[in-house]
């Protein structure tokens, strides 16, 4: 087989690139290891930046999320007994919107079936090969048989575990990481939102956030020990504990149900340098990982493939290079203040173990000014929203 674009995995990076390829005349594959209904089975990320919503506008697929997206014009903070609004549309002129990442998902992989394009699901040992030659190669097995893909360029959007980021040698690359001291447990359930907006709180117990997906289904989260599994927590226990980490008003008002879901995640920053090598790019959770108290997965993954899909265009359509080559200097621009934002919210709102009672006083003492400084709350209202392309 041979494509102008090999793209491995079909999470929300490789599916929106496929299209936003495919729009502009790009012909590409995908070759994803999961099954399609299992990709749609993963509860992850489900708050979009306007420029990721224009994104989906542009692959052809943002109908539905204009339709049933929820959007929020301020989100709020939690902190000493009391709840304090950030108005995101006063402060930064630009609104955020709740809309699930299985809905993402879904909607690309309509648009990718309306389109008649290949995808391969169930690609067992995928492989990139000789990237660093201008005949690159992706080799894979599905049903028992090997296949082949010949190509122009190779696209990693394979997530954090993927084969692409580990096929580099290692003396072309380099990585910087944090792992935090906690993970998040988190829970969906179909039970009305406790508030129209998302609460974050922070509290002497541990950070609670109060989320949701739709205007029936909530999305709640407890900060939690790396050490803790979910079957410690039955539900009854989570929703006790969230009550405890709320502010009164909250408590009144939230509605606990079965959960449909629960899992832990673990918080980690991740950056690996650069996001080029060769005819091979990486895009999305493969070059960087964020902790989500910032909502920034997802869309660092949508602004990756806008850089990489403008690039590619302006390759074939210009036969110029300058987009490729500046790919990885550009993308890492965003990504770095995405995940200083995002180690930033993490390091107000969260119990740090190690750093005692002047730590929680210093975080209080921070929000405090967050929310009363215009300029503070400008400054924080103008990442959450996502820095422009
Ligand atoms: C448990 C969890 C919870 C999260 N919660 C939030 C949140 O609340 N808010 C937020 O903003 N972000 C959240 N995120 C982050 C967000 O979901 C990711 O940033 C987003 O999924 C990135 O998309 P991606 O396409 O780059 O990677 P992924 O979604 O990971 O997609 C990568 C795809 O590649 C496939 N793949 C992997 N290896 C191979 C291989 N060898 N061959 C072929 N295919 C392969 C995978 O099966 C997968 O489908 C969460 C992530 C996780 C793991």
């Amino acid at each position: 087989m041979r494509t102008k674009v090999a793209i491995i995995g079909a999470g929300p990076a490789g599916l929106l690139l496929g299209q936003l390829l495919h729009r502009c005349g790009i012909d590409n594959v995908i070759l994803e290891r999961q099954s399609p209904e299992y990709v749609l089975g993963r509860i992850r990320a489900g708050l979009l930046e306007e420029g990721t919503v224009a994104l989906l506008g542009e692959a052809g697929a943002g109908a539905r999320a204009h339709r049933e997206g929820l959007v929020h014009e301020g989100v709020e903070l939690a902190f000493g007994g009391g709840r304090h609004r950030i108005d995101l549309k006063a402060l930064a002129g630009k609104t955020m919107m709740i809309y699930g990442q299985t809905e993402v998902t879904l909607d690309l992989m309509n648009a990718r079936k309306a389109a008649g394009l290949i995808s391969i699901y169930e690609a067992a040992d995928v492989r990139p090969h000789d990237f660093d030659t201008d005949h690159p190669r992706v080799s894979y097995v599905k049903d028992g048989v090997a296949g082949e893909i010949d190509c122009d360029f190779i696209a990693g959007c394979d997530g954090f575990h993927g084969v692409s980021r580990a096929s580099i040698n290692p003396a072309a690359i380099r990585t910087f990481e944090r792992v935090y001291p906690f993970g998040w447990l988190g829970i969906l359930s179909e039970t009305p939102p406790v508030s129209h907006e998302l609460i974050y709180s922070n509290h002497a117990r541990g950070f609670a956030l109060c989320t949701m997906r739709s205007k029936s289904r909530s999305r709640h989260y407890v900060q939690c020990s790396l050490d803790d599994h979910v079957d410690q927590w039955p539900d009854e226990r989570f929703w006790e504990e969230l009550k405890r980490r709320l502010d009164q008003k909250a408590v009144d008002s939230l509605i606990t149900g079965p959960s449909i879901e629960k899992s832990i995640a673990p918080l980690r920053s991740f950056v690996a340098e650069p996001m080029r090598f060769g005819r091979m790019f990486l895009a999305g959770d493969a070059a960087h990982i964020v902790p989500p108290t910032g909502a920034k997965g997802l869309n660092l993954a949508a602004s990756d493939v806008h850089y990489l899909s403008r690039a590619l265009q302006e390759y074939y359509d210009e036969k110029s290079s300058a987009g490729i080559d500046a790919y990885s200097e550009k993308a890492l621009a965003r990504v770095w203040k995405a995940v200083r934002f995002s180690w930033w919210m993490t390091s107000i709102l969260h119990k740090f173990p190690d750093e005692g009672d002047i730590g929680a006083r210093i975080q209080l003492a921070e929000l405090d000014y967050l929310v009363r400084s215009r300029a503070a709350s400008t400054a924080m209202a103008e990442n959450y929203v996502g820095l422009p392309y």
